[in-house]
This record gives structure tokens, C-alpha cells and sequence, in this order.
């Protein structure tokens, strides 16, 4: 029997499990030339799927009523009759939420296991990393000695962003929501400093303490009132990084937040959209360089690992809270 997980409804604020239905079909997979029969071995979920559950034009389209939710998937070709796969192979690319389907093989990349860790294709070696990479160097364009302010730095993206920031020689701030994931930017990422969001009554004056010498780089990853306290320390030429708006993904009404234009305005300074799939010419360039980094130790990784198809759906909810550390992923 192969299991799909369904989009159900469209949910109006936060999601819940019954936006989400499971199906159970008994299928045969006769698979015709070009094609391949996947079993699905890791599920990434990611926040930006909760854009997708709405139905507004963005940079990609809304998920369908009825039809399979899709994310970044691991899968091992069970069967191929593409002679860039074999049987055995392990690819990863966007498929849908079912434990088995089958495959054009466009779109997906065979992933070595030699290499690192199947879930780090997912997570530092895919789409995480390569947001970090290139939307820290193409926008934020860090110089050494400067100082980096990096929010929601405990999730994937963040926590690879700040590494980056240390790598290149910048001083390096972390914003995150809990006492141990503050502990863990210092200790095991190397972040400079690191503030608690939820138990900082004054973040302007917080960010201004860790950042004496006011914020060059701002990889922002959640939007409203963290970052209008960090506008509020950017220096003259900052660039602000527009990566990610978590804290308004489940917001029902248009988030109110500062003007940001004379921020801009008396400081000379560039804040940019970023959107990882305009920058596609450069992944071998930029993952080549994460995979050196991973290789010399300079860079690490944490993942929340939830096992069981069942739990897909809650994993992504999780997710959306903040219950997790690192790239959140679901291994069948
Ligand atoms: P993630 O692993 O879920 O990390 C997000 C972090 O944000 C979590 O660690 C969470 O932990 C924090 N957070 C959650 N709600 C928050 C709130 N209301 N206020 C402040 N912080 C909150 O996600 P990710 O994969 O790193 O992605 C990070 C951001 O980048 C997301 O907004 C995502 O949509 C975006 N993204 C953009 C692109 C692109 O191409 N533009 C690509 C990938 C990801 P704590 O609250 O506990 O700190």
C-alpha cells in the first residue's frame, strides 16, 4: 500500500492536522521509459510551504484542494528505466508527500552517501544551505570585520548563515527564541553573541549592547517587531537581506510594522527580497564551497529528525512554532 498525505483545507491563520488527509492506495507501478519508481527515505519540511497553503500569486504556486502536498524529498530509485539512475541510487529533488511514487527523473539529483549524510542533502547541502550561502553573499556582500545580525538563527537557514558570517571573518549576532538554542549560536556555532527574543523586553537596546559599532549585515528570516529593532542599529551602506517572515506567515491581517524608509533613506542602505531559485547558476559554485567547509570542519549542522510518514503533518505545525532546533526533517 502507498500512503499520500493530501492538502485538505486552507487553513486561516495557523494550520491544523485536518488541513491535511491521508490516503492509503494500493498501487501497481508499471513505470515506462524515462521513468523511475521512488521510496521515499527523508521529508523536509519548511516554512515556506505555509505560503503555498494560501491561495495568492507568489514566486511559486499555491498547493492544489485534493491534491498531494510536495516538498524537498530523499527518495532510493526501487525501479528505473532512465539510464541516469539504478536501482539503489539515491536522489533528492521537490516530490510529493508519499511514501512511494514514480518519477520523471527531471529536476532530481543523485546524492552520494559517501559523501555526508543523506539528511544533510536536504538541509546543508540543499536549499538551506545554498538560501545561507547566496543570500548572505549576493545581497549581504559581507566584508571582514563587519558586524552581522542574523534572526531566526537557530533555524536551518540561520544557523548556517551565522557560521558563514564567522568563516568570513565578521563579528556575528544570533536571534532566537529559547535559553538553549541561545546556547547552542555560542557554543557549538560560534556566534559572537546571541540574544533571547522572548525574554528581551528592549531588543533595540539589546542589539545595540551586543552591536557597539551598529549592524553592517541583517539576514532577516522573520520579519515584524525583531526586525524593526535592528533597523534601528543599521549602519550608513548596511544591506538588509529580506530571507524569510516567519512571524507573519499565520497572520490573518497585513502585519503593521516601522516605516523602514528613513531608516534607508538616512543611511544609505539596501534591503532586497531574496529568493534562492533566481540565483540557480550558482549552487554547484556554492555547494562545492559548503561541502570544503563541512569536509575542513568549519562548518556544522544541527537537525530535529522526527521519525514516521504519520507524523509529516505535525512536524511541519512543530516547525511553525519553533519546536525544533535546526533543519527539521521526517525520516520514513
Ligand atoms: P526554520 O528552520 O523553521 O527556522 C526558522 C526559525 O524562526 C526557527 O528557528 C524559530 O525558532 C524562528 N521563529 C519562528 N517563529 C518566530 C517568530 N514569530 N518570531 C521570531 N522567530 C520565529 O526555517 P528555515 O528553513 O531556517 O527558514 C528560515 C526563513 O527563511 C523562513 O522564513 C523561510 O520561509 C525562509 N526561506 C526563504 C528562502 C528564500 O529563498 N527566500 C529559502 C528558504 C527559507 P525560535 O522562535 O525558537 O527562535
Amino acid at each position: 500500500m502507498t500512503q499520500s498525505i493530501l492538502f485538505k483545507n486552507r487553513p486561516i491563520g495557523k494550520p491544523k492536522l485536518s488541513d491535511f488527509e491521508f490516503i492509503k492506495e494500493d498501487n501497481d507501478f508499471n513505470i515506462k521509459q524515462d521513468e523511475l519508481l521512488l521510496e521515499t527515505t527523508y521529508v523536509s519540511v519548511d516554512p515556506y510551504l505555509r505560503g503555498r497553503m494560501n491561495d495568492a500569486k507568489s514566486y511559486i504556486p499555491p498547493f492544489e484542494l485534493g491534491k498531494p502536498i510536495s516538498s524537498g524529498i530523499i527518495a532510493k530509485v526501487m525501479a528505473s528505466k532512465d539510464e541516469k539512475f539504478k536501482v539503489g541510487d539515491f536522489v533528492s529533488g521537490r516530490l510529493d508527500w508519499k511514501t512511494r511514487q514514480i518519477s520523471k527523473g527531471d529536476g532530481l539529483l543523485k546524492v552520494d552517501e559517501e559523501k555526508a549524510k543523506l539528511s544533510a542533502y536536504l538541509g546543508v547541502l540543499g536549499l538551506t544551505g545554498l538560501t545561507a550561502y547566496l543570500g548572505l553573499n549576493e545581497i549581504g556582500k559581507p566584508k571582514q570585520g563587519e558586524t552581522l545580525v542574523v534572526s531566526g538563527a537557530a533555524g536551518a537557514v540561520g544557523s548556517v548563515v551565522g557560521q558563514i558570517g564567522k568563516i568570513l571573518g565578521l563579528t556575528v549576532i544570533g536571534i532566537a527564541g529559547t535559553d538553549e538554542k541561545i546556547k547552542m549560536l555560542t557554543s557549538e556555532f560560534g556566534f559572537d553573541h546571541a540574544i533571547n527574543y522572548k525574554t528581551t523586553k528592549d531588543m533595540k537596546a539589546a542589539i545595540k549592547t551586543a552591536a557597539p559599532n551598529g549592524v553592517d549585515v541583517y539576514f532577516d528570516n522573520v520579519g515584524g517587531p525583531i526586525s524593526d529593532a535592528v533597523l534601528f542599529n543599521i549602519n550608513q551602506f548596511a544591506r538588509l537581506v529580506i530571507c524569510g517572515a516567519i512571524s507573519v506567515y499565520n497572520s490573518t491581517e497585513i502585519p503593521h510594522s516601522v516605516s523602514v524608509q528613513p531608516f534607508l533613506i538616512k543611511n544609505s542602505a539596501l534591503m532586497q527580497g531574496f529568493i534562492v531559485s533566481n540565483y540557480t547558476e550558482k549552487f554547484p559554485e556554492a555547494i562545492n564551497q559548503l561541502a570544503r567547509w563541512l569536509q575542513e570542519g568549519k562548518l556544522t549542522y544541527t537537525e530535529t529528525i522526527v521519525e514516521g510518514f504519520e507524523n509529516i503533518p505535525q512536524a511541519f505545525l512543530d516547525l511553525l512554532e519553533g519546536k525544533k532546533k535546526g533543519k527539521m526533517l521526517v525520516e520514513i
